[in-house]
């Protein structure tokens, strides 16, 4: 039995040193995608309340949404409304309401790292990467993989 437990301390051990020699996976915060009912309204709180200022606004048809980016600090927050009743993001508010719907993380190498966490059994939204706004690739995890939470990595060159 101690063996046993020895042995598993030892493994992750093993593995941690492993994880740390390749260095983290994803770099940073890129952004926090929250869902909203109107840009327009959401952003008079953005920018009037809090005075973070919107720079873009983008249309991405593929996942029906309007976003617009407002960068804060060393990383941005993306504000997403929905241009179709059957879209992700008014699906998410039907279900949830109004609040933050992903995390998005930055990944040097987006095709690397699907890769290496479909070798780790992470179930995947997107085997391959997509289209997101501002020109990024992105990808999306399943949430039953990651604690709950619908997590994006995102390339940007
Ligand atoms: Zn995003």
């Amino acid at each position: 039995m101690a063996l046993d437990i020895g042995t598993d301390i030892y493994s992750l051990l093993v593995i941690s040193l492993i994880i740390n020699r390749r260095g983290n996976m994803v770099t940073k915060v890129d952004h926090i995608g929250i869902a909203v009912k109107s840009l327009d309204e959401a952003l008079k709180f953005y920018e009037n309340v809090l005075g973070i200022k919107c720079v873009a606004e983008e249309v991405v048809e593929e996942q029906k949404v309007k976003t617009a980016f407002l960068p804060l600090g060393d990383t941005e927050i993306e504000l997403l409304e929905s241009t179709s009743d059957d879209g992700p993001i008014a699906k998410f508010i039907e279900k949830k309401g109004e609040g933050i719907q992903h995390i998005a993380y930055k990944v040097d190498d987006i095709e690397k790292a699907l890769e290496e966490l479909k070798s780790r059994g992470v179930r995947l939204i997107d085997e391959k990467p997509r289209k997101g706004a501002g020109g990024a690739k992105i990808a999306f995890l399943h949430p039953k993989s990651t604690f709950g939470v619908l997590i994006e990595i995102c390339q940007r060159d």
